[in-house]
């Protein structure tokens, strides 16, 4: 059966943040996050130089406390007119009060906005009535993992639970007449990523909502495999004509996100592109043993680009069509590049697992260790240790949480101190950088 590829955009409502319009009726923006110290103000504008040069439409930076809201209104001062500037908050809403008075969008995280239940409804209406007076968007980020404890009680860390801490905030700023509202719901399991915004847009719909959407993948990882895994997730929902801003999350530079991003928006924006003009051609086919085969044909001759479209076709293919098999077709490349090209997919899609798993937070000012030379580290030890799922998290602050499902984790404790999980638990705390990666093999070696 041949798969008729086209995308439909999903109609949003638009919501202006600075200078630009996010929604349907506008282009797909890309975005991406610094990774410098908030405080350091020339690294970051350098920084955010750097990404608005390589064609970023909006920066995030984290902004732990009233320290980096100074921060960032020097930071804003200096790349003004260029993109907008978006906080990113987490476990402080009085942070949030005053970073919205700052930049033109304020990441929160329903999980720990309020550490209190019953004061959460009175401080977001708070943050609604600041950002209403200045013109400031909000965008309403849960990941998997950072839950809060009731949802957790009540959902488990689940897509349900997910979409119900969006919907339970939706709701406060629909019944306060708050539109201008961008949502993302992530994961670094693709699966749950696509399974939880499919789940949103359907909850959104029945409750005739419609704000734009941010798509990512958390943790993706960097290199080819970060680039597929990235692929696999957001392109599945593009394809759904779902998804009006995008991250690409790499543990390396922010500035190479960006040209991943765009060849992604570009795939699925142009409606005379590639997939129209039948040269890339997607089948379902049975195989011998009776499951479904997914075979994709495509004449693009230039590699990173057939990665990324590959991954972005064969993920949603795989699991709507429930196949096990994956064959990509392409007279440009040898057959064993194409071989391991399929199983990367596969093992991004979580359909099958070939190789060593890792889960790596892209870095932010948070970080505690040189995450790109540290993930080498790790990868050089473990990747023989097939089907583990090993992540690498630059800080105790979120790392625990959003490594959701890993089965080891490499966590930045303090400057240049480690701490060791093995699942959720921490196994040994605070040892120095230099003998965290041995530390790490002789505990998967003693516990697997
Ligand atoms: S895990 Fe910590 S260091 Fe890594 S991106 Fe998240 S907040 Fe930043």
């Amino acid at each position: 059966m041949q798969i008729k590829l086209e995308n439909k955009r999903r109609k949003t409502i638009n919501v202006q943040v600075g200078n630009i319009f996010l929604g349907s009726d506008y282009p797909i923006r890309v975005q991406t996050m610094a990774n410098t110290n908030t405080n350091d103000i020339d690294a970051s504008v350098d920084q955010a130089r750097r990404c608005i040069e390589a064609g970023t439409e909006l920066l995030r930076f984290t902004t732990q406390g009233l320290r980096e809201v100074e921060s960032l209104k020097e930071i804003h001062a200096q790349v003004l007119t260029a993109v907008p500037l978006v906080a990113d908050v987490h476990f402080n809403s009085e942070v949030a009060f005053a970073a919205a008075e700052v930049v033109e969008a304020v990441r929160i995280n329903p999980g720990n906005f309020s550490k209190d239940f019953s004061k959460q409804e009175e401080r977001f209406v708070h943050l609604l009535d600041i950002c209403r007076e200045h013109e400031t968007a909000i965008r309403i980020g849960v990941n998997h993992g950072s839950l809060s404890e009731r949802m957790m009680d009540k959902y488990g860390d689940t897509p349900e639970g997910m979409v119900e801490s969006v919907m339970e905030f939706l709701r406060i700023a629909v019944d306060h007449d708050f539109n201008d509202i961008v949502i993302s719901v992530k994961a670094s399991n693709t699966r749950v990523m696509v399974e939880t915004v499919r789940l949103l847009v359907k909850t959104m719909k029945h409750e005739h909502m419609a704000f734009p959407l941010h798509l990512g993948v958390t943790e993706a990882g960097e290199g080819e495999d970060g680039r597929i895994k990235s692929a696999v997730g957001i392109g599945a929902l593009l394809a759904d004509g779902t998804g009006d801003t995008i991250r690409v999350s790499l543990s390396e530079a922010p500035e190479n996100e960006i040209p991943v991003a765009q060849d992604l928006v570009n795939y699925f924006a142009d409606e005379d592109s590639i997939r129209y003009d039948g040269s890339v051609v997607a089948e379902v086919l049975d195989n011998i043993g009776g499951n479904a085969e997914v075979r994709y044909t495509s004449y693009e001759d230039n590699w990173e680009l057939f990665c990324l479209q590959a991954a972005a076709e064969c993920g949603r293919l795989l699991w709507d069509y429930k196949a096990t098999e994956l064959t990509l077709v392409n007279p440009n490349f040898s057959e064993t590049k194409l071989n391991f090209l399929s199983k990367d997919i596969l093992q991004a899609a979580r359909v099958r697992i070939y190789k060593t798993e890792y889960i790596s937070c892209p870095g932010c000012g948070r970080t505690m260790f040189d995450l790109e030379e540290t993930i080498h580290k790790v990868k050089a030890a473990t990747s023989h240790l097939t089907g583990l799922k090993i992540a690498i998290m630059g800080c105790i602050v979120n790392g625990p949480g959003e490594m959701a499902d890993a089965d080891y984790g490499y966590v930045g404790a303090g400057r240049d101190r480690i701490s060791l999980y093995k699942g959720k638990e921490c196994v040994l705390k605070n040892i120095p950088q230099e003998e965290a990666v041995e530390k790490l093999l002789e505990l998967i070696n003693n516990t697997k």
